[in-house]
């Protein structure tokens, strides 16, 4: 009881302003602030120092919501007016240095030093920005604070990034009232123009055609943007493989070998920050499965994989809307992602410590118990067999690399590994078919990296398992109304 008054005392400042809507013309230009900061540190002690600020093009998220509606990411963005005190502007993120904390070495104390960015409407007049980190339980607590005057001579206001190639794939309106989308080209040479072309188009599409993108079409302005790259694909550490690259994507983040990200923020803003964006997705030139989303920054698929559809969506979902992962039998990188006995923010999953208060329960199907019983077990014993083959194949695939083998063993041995994918993708979608939960909302134990005590709220979902399936209906609602947030 006593810990969810004060969770309630802490809250209440940081949603009190959303009833008023902040005056945009008041407060700020239209212009991007895009502040370059250091996020250093390891799972014990974080800081931030400022780099440099830079002036961009035109504001690209919504004027009528300056302050965020989510509770979402493990940072908040607040930035108050210097003179009065009013706070004008907020956002919620995760990033690449809040996933590195939780990891082996973060864990144990190796600190890290990785750049990162923080955009806001150009303000007017001296603004305090202000970066808090969520504790265990999650209540945003003080970490950064810092003075930013606009007027300041030394931010930095130089002619853009030249050589980035732009293409205008959908444009519905200004800025202001629509989502703007930017894919960004990675491990595209100057030869593989065309390609990006089509690759461009066709990630487009997917994401229009799927709910509820679909219904909300129109609210989407789609840039692609390419840079070219001296060479094709992208790095991959566990083969001894690097290619010289122009945003700097990388497979076996923290380890993972499908884990695809770039910690290269400084090259990737430079050319995303060529037209107004709200959200980033980096479509990275290669074949083999992979991909990363982290929220509020970006996400990234592989291009001419057999998932790629998959992998386009699923991550958006990550970095759009914060939702969370639902599969709990892959391995992850991380430790504890979800402390036991929290209640997790993202709204796709829940540790179900009041059953009767669901966060989802206006979307709950009569009748169905919770928690809701599935068939778990026989489902955990198929995903393991599965698992380890795949751990086997990725080691032998990896060593043969490494080793300098001739390129038509590995692309056999490849070609092995994605049919063993197919048919494990078939499986499951057998698997479901069957169950009696199919199509129901309830509460399904295992999700979020755990194989027990998180639940998610349908037996399948495209947060959850491979293949072409649309998001369940709490991930559907979700992203829908941050299409909104964006775009009324
Ligand atoms: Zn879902």
């Amino acid at each position: 009881m006593k810990k969810a008054i004060m969770a309630l005392i802490l809250f209440v400042p940081l949603l009190a302003p959303a009833a008023e809507a902040v005056p945009f013309e008041k407060y700020f230009v239209d212009r991007t602030m895009r502040i370059d900061v250091f996020h250093t540190g390891n799972a014990q002690e974080e800081l931030f120092t400022i780099d440099r600020v830079i002036q961009e093009g035109p504001w690209a998220g919504n004027p009528r919501r300056l302050i965020v509606p989510f509770e979402l990411g493990r940072y908040l963005l607040r930035v108050s007016d210097v003179a009065s005190g009013t706070l004008i502007y907020t956002k919620g993120f995760d990033s690449y240095f809040g996933e590195y904390k939780t990891t082996e070495p973060g864990v144990n104390g190796v600190k890290k030093t990785f750049s990162e960015s923080l955009l806001i409407p150009f303000p007017k007049n001296k603004v305090r920005m202000e970066v808090l980190l969520r504790d265990r339980e999650n209540r945003p607590l003080p970490l950064f604070s810092s003075e930013i005057d606009p007027s300041d001579m030394f931010i930095v206001r130089e002619t853009p990034v030249r050589g980035v190639r732009v293409i205008e794939q959908v444009k519905n309106g200004p800025p202001a009232t629509k989502v703007d989308l930017v894919i960004l080209g990675e491990g595209y040479t100057e030869a593989d123009w065309n390609k990006f072309r089509e690759d461009l188009a066709r990630f487009s599409g997917y994401l229009l055609d799927a709910e509820p993108y679909r219904t909300y079409r129109d609210r989407f302005n789609i840039t692609g943007l390419l840079k070219p790259s001296a060479e094709s694909g992208c790095d991959e550490p566990s083969y001894g493989s690097f290619r010289n690259t122009a945003l700097g994507a990388s497979f076996d983040s923290f380890g993972s070998e499908r884990y695809m990200l770039s910690d290269d923020n400084r090259a990737w803003r430079d050319v995303a920050g060529r037209v107004p964006y709200d959200a980033v997705m980096i479509m990275v030139n290669t074949a083999r499965y992979g991909g990363g989303g982290i929220y509020n920054l970006y996400c990234t698929f592989s291009s001419d994989n057999q998932w790629q559809q998959y992998l386009c969506l699923h991550e958006f979902g990550h970095s759009f809307t914060g939702l969370a992962d639902e599969y709990y039998t892959s391995a992850v990188a991380y430790n504890e992602f979800y402390p036991a006995g929290i209640e997790p923010l993202e709204p796709n999953i829940t540790a179900l410590l009041d059953p009767k208060n669901l966060k989802w329960k206006e979307l709950m199907t009569k009748k169905t118990a919770v928690p809701t019983l599935w068939e778990k077990a026989a489902y955990e014993a198929m995903e393991k067999a599965y698992q380890k083959k795949r751990g086997e194949m990725n080691e032998k695939i990896a060593a043969l690399k490494r080793a300098g083998a001739p390129q038509a063993e590995i692309d056999a041995l490849q070609a092995q590994s994605e049919e063993m994918s197919r048919r494990n993708g078939l499986e499951v979608n057998a698997f479901f078919k069957k169950s009696r939960f199919q199509g129901k909302v309830g509460a399904f134990e295992g999700a979020g990296y755990a194989a027990k005590g998180l639940y998610r709220p349908m037996l399948d979902c495209i947060m959850f398992s491979r293949g072409l399936r649309p998001y369940c209906k709490i991930c559907e609602a979700a992203v829908a109304s941050t299409i909104r947030y964006y775009s009324e």
